[in-house]
């Protein structure tokens, strides 16, 4: 591990100041960065402390939108009365990642800015990773890539993005706020992450020494809390990554749709949103023709690897189970 200066702050502006650094880092839960940084992956100068920051509060705003602060540890979110009652999605996602332990230490904007579990990208011993060492190649396309996108992916990278929190919050069309030199931004959570592109060492497009304040709900999205399911496929029933994951929001009219929010984890480098479903839903009931006709527009423009084409199945049997669940005709 690197040696690194530490500081610890106790206002935004004091965290701006600190954090400007192109080799610095702010530390928040530090469930992903430090084993990152004991791993030798990430190799910060100096760290941020910003644990202390008066950001760790849920709370509703004058427009009725639900604000959670960034450093808002995972498991209160989760369980938090406006959460659970206005975005029962949201917590159910939570409450899917991680462990409870993990989720006791983890941010909310730490949540957004963990980085993927590739394997190459975490061992050091594979020279091959763009995401790690830009311009080395990537190990994944010819190796083992069963965990690896089907969606979105270039030359360059194949990862997913590992966040449950953030595929519910893609379907609930949150707001991400950060603060930097030039001010407050309000950024969709949908244009938050990136695809990897030419540049997949980049995962977000926050600016160096931005930092996020806040996660906002917006309350039009609370008329899906009757009908909403987080759906998540993975290896082991419990503190495992998504290999695929469903997040759908349905609101109803008796047995018709009449607004639906799909998106998905585990296919893509960012929580990926399933427009075209979403509109070959509404005004229908879900029987087996719009359900199929879902599907099929679900799964359009995969191009799977060759360890990996098992997950466009899995995406077409997860969605289908979510969409039945939220709708109430599973
Ligand atoms: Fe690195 Fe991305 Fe390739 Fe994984 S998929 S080895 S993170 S470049």
């Amino acid at each position: 591990m690197r040696a690194f200066t530490y500081q610890r702050v106790d206002s935004i502006d004091a965290a701006l100041a600190a954090g400007s650094g192109s080799e610095t880092k702010f530390l928040a839960g530090g469930t992903n960065l430090l084993d990152l940084m004991k791993g030798d992956v990430e190799r910060p100068a100096k760290l941020v402390d910003i644990t202390r920051l008066p950001l760790m509060q849920v709370s509703e705003t004058p427009e009725g939108n639900v604000r959670i602060g960034a450093m808002v540890r995972n498991s209160d979110a989760a369980n938090h009365p406006l959460v659970r009652r206005r975005f029962p999605l949201l917590s159910q996602a939570l409450l899917a990642g991680a462990s409870p332990q993990l989720r006791n230490m983890a941010t909310t904007g730490g949540n957004l800015l963990q980085r993927t579990r590739c394997y190459y990208f975490y061992d050091t011993a594979f020279p091959a990773c763009n995401k790690r060492n830009p311009g080395s190649g990537c190990a994944a396309k010819d190796g083992p890539n069963r965990i690896h996108a089907i969606f979105g992916a270039s030359e360059q990278c194949v990862a997913v993005h590992p966040s449950d929190m953030a595929v519910a919050l893609a379907a609930l069309e949150a707001i991400v706020e950060v603060r930097g030199a030039q001010g407050t931004r309000r950024i969709a959570l949908r244009d938050f992450h990136r695809l990897p592109g030419d540049t997949p060492q980049r995962d977000t497009n926050l600016e160096p020494g931005e930092l996020i304040v806040a996660v906002e709900l917006p309350a039009s999205s609370a008329r899906f809390a009757d009908r909403s399911k987080y759906l998540k496929i993975r290896d082991r029933a419990s503190y495992a990554f998504a290999l695929v994951s469903v997040a759908a929001a349905l609101e109803m009219s008796g047995n018709t749709i009449r607004d639906a929010r799909l998106a998905l984890g585990g296919v893509a480098h960012k929580p990926w949103r399933l427009e075209r479903a979403e509109r070959l839903l509404v005004g229908r009931r879900l029987d087996a023709a719009t359900l199929n006709a879902a599907l099929a527009a679900a799964i359009e423009g995969a191009q799977p690897l060759a360890g990996n084409a098992f997950k466009v199945k899995l995406v077409q049997g997860a969605l289908s189970e979510a969409l039945q669940v939220a709708s109430g005709t599973a």
